[in-house]
């Protein structure tokens, strides 16, 4: 114990964590067309999985729904969130005359393009993913009913049955786990050797380098804490993996308020992340809950740099390039 009596704490804080360039863009949409625009910006969906990103742009005047039909006649901005849509909401947008802005993640659209490319080359599309992700449901909704179907597990690929085998591709979600994932290509590929895969594989980078570093971390630590919400699927893959590479315990963590105290019993030392939804502050604040209790040092294990940027949508593009 230091001198006020708390006991020692070595922190390993991941890096890279948290906010990835999708996510910085789709914020950054809804911050600016509000900027622009004034209140209120409507979004659809949770514009990304993180609840304190959501409750401070509610406080700045963003209204969050989930379906279109919740907005009344408007000429306010309507954002879509950055796991995407199905095709039918731009069209149904457009119906309407809503003025859309699409925060849809690049690299998400990049999934939507190589579905659809699939389709018009013949081929039956399977989608690796979870039932009920916003981010599943748009890219299924890419393609007419039936085009591409849904596999969760390794048993769902032993049941399939393709209408051709030779004619069969397979596109992913972006923030599967790595390991669960290989699993299952593992799988297809072994069933249906002519299977067509992604040129790039569809797991995004900011999902691959947050679950390295957690994987470099867990067998290092008596516990993890990963800051995310409980929707944020690549938050919840972040706990899996420390789980599995080593680490006693890990929680997922919105808030410092939310920290389960009673699994850290004994800890000396513990590994932090965050999920590509979660902002720093929260990571700062979580620090500070731990500092509070135990006497914290902190260091940050790095594994590769990041550099990806995505610029805004093209309407807010336009619009700074009129006003300067
Ligand atoms: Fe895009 Fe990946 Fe971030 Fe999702 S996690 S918004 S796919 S960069």
């Amino acid at each position: 114990p230091d001198a006020a009596g708390k006991p020692p704490l070595e922190v390993l804080l991941c890096s890279p964590r948290g906010f990835c360039a999708g996510v910085v863009r789709a914020v950054d949409t809804v911050e600016r067309a509000l900027a622009l625009y004034g209140p209120p910006v409507y979004v659809r969906h949770e514009i990304v999985h993180n609840r304190y990103v959501v409750e401070s742009l509610k406080q700045k005047g963003a209204i969050f729904v989930e379906e279109l039909d919740e907005i009344p006649d408007t000429t306010a901005p309507v954002v879509f969130s950055a796991h995407g849509v199905p095709k039918s909401i731009p069209e149904n947008a457009a119906k309407r005359n809503f003025f859309a802005l699409d925060a849809t993640c690049p690299l998400v659209s990049k999934v939507h393009r190589e579905a659809e490319v699939h389709f018009k080359r013949g081929r039956e599309i399977i989608l690796i993913g979870h039932a009920g992700h916003p981010e599943v449901e748009g890219t299924m909704g890419q393609l007419p009913p039936g085009a591409m179907t849904l596999v969760e597990t390794v048993a769902d690929v032993e049941t399939l049955v393709p209408r051709d085998p030779s004619k069969l591709a397979y596109v992913t979600q972006t923030t599967l786990s790595i390991d669960d994932c290989t699993e299952i290509i593992a799988a297809l590929q072994r069933r249906f050797p002519e299977i067509t895969a992604p040129h790039k594989e569809d797991i995004c980078y900011a999902t691959t380098n947050r679950q390295e570093a957690v994987k470099a971390v867990a067998p290092r630590v008596d516990a993890l804490i990963v800051v995310g919400s409980p929707n944020s699927s690549n938050s919840k893959r972040l706990q899996e993996v420390a789980e599995r590479n080593g680490c006693r315990h890990a929680q997922l963590v919105d808030r410092a308020a939310g920290i389960d105290w009673s699994k850290l019993d004994g800890i000396r030392t513990l590994g932090i992340t965050a999920g590509a939804s979660a902002p720093e502050v929260v990571v700062e604040e979580i620090i500070d809950a731990f500092a509070a209790r135990y006497a914290v040092t902190v260091e940050t294990v790095s594994g590769v740099t990041e550099s990806m940027f995505f610029p805004l949508p093209r309407q807010l593009r336009e619009l700074d390039k009129a006003s300067e």
